[in-house]
């Protein structure tokens, strides 16, 4: 049995995260679902943004299954991503995006793994305001994290006989932070002999994924263009609601799908669960249970390529339940 953190999380959070479970639970996965909840929502009615019964939870229970929370813009308010990130030391986000059958894109093969730093660079949380008119952050690149990550990368491209890694910086105008990272991927590069190491600066990288995105199998990269190239990756194999993700530590993994809580949408019950699914789905890849990943992944392509009951953003008409319906359908029948 395996003792698993819900969180729900905000917005289109408790929609999504509710099919998740469900259909984790439908592939006969003996799981305890323990749920405790962070948030704006939380915030509300509880006056504190994680209460502690949330970190005991997680380090408890080392796995946690998350849905997105809101982060206020502009006041005081801390993204409680970030914070779990760096309290953790969730060190490498991780995201796959794969062309899914039946969703018409301009592209037919991509199929790429974004690694982006999850503990430092832009989101190190360093800010102030010098004067009423002036705001500086501080980019925090360290050596130790930046060889971490890159390793990661190139540890997985050997794994699953990748030939590239594609490096994102900006060395060019940031030449000691982006220079470092830059270093850190060259020097990380010498031990795996067999992959290519590309070099690619952000603003050109942009460029290439809309144009040549089947040119590239693994990306690393720093905090902010990782989540920067991320959504865009998502947009070219049909949006936020497909691309799943995990953030992975030494010992804690968190995983969660790469959009957040879309309060355009949220409780309407019209948001796409494939995301937060297909995060379950790596999770489940993460405990070692391949196999019970690998029908919810095959169940999730199958009901979106049949096309009969998928959500409005891939151009359908049917409501979160009945996707999540359909899905669990297709475990049942295997
Ligand atoms: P968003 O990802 O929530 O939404 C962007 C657009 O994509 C919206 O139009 C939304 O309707 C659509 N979308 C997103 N997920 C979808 C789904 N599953 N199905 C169908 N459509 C979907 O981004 P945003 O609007 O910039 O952010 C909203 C809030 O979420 C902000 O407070 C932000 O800080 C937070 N956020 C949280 C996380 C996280 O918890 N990991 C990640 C990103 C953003």
């Amino acid at each position: 049995m395996y003792n698993i953190t819900l969180i729900p999380g905000d917005g289109i959070g408790p929609e999504v995260t509710m099919a998740a479970r469900k259909i984790i639970d439908a592939t006969g996965i003996d799981v305890k679902w323990e749920i405790v909840n962070a948030g704006a929502n939380v915030y509300e009615k509880k006056g504190v943004l994680v209460p502690d019964e949330v970190y005991t939870s997680i380090e408890k229970n080392k796995v946690v299954l998350k849905g997105p929370i809101t982060t206020p813009i502009g006041c005081g308010f801390r993204s409680i991503n970030v914070l779990l990130r760096k309290k953790y030391d969730l060190f490498a986000n991780i995201r796959p995006v794969k062309k899914i059958k039946g969703i018409d894109t301009p592209f037919e093969n991509i199929n790429l793994t974004i690694f982006r730093e999850n503990t430092e660079g832009l989101y190190s949380g360093i800010e102030k305001k010098e004067t009423e008119g002036a705001a500086q952050a501080i980019k925090v690149i360290t050596k130790k994290a930046s060889l971490r990550i890159i390793k990661e990368a190139f540890d997985y491209a050997k794994e699953n006989s990748k030939k590239k890694v594609a490096v994102v910086h900006k060395a060019n105008i940031m030449k000691l932070t982006d220079g470092l990272f830059l270093e850190c991927a060259r020097e990380v590069s010498k031990e795996y002999p067999d992959i290519e190491l590309q070099e690619v600066i952000v603003d050109n990288m942009c460029m290439q994924l809309v144009m040549n995105p089947e040119k590239y199998e693994v990306i690393v990269t720093t905090n902010l263009y990782g989540d920067i190239l991320s959504d865009l990756c998502a947009g070219l194999v049909g949006g936020l609601g497909l691309v799943p993700g995990a953030n992975i530590g030494k010992g804690i993994a968190v995983f969660e799908a790469v959009h957040g809580s879309a309060p355009d949408i949220a409780g309407k019950n019209i948001a796409n669960p494939t995301a937060v699914i297909l995060s379950g789905a790596m999770m489940l890849n993460y405990l070692g249970e391949k196999e019970k990943s690998d029908l919810i992944i095959d169940a999730v392509q199958r009901t979106i390529e049949e096309g009969k009951y998928i959500t409005k953003d891939l151009g359908g008409i049917s409501t979160t339940s009945e996707m999540t319906k359909a899905i669990i359908e297709k475990i049942s029948k295997k």
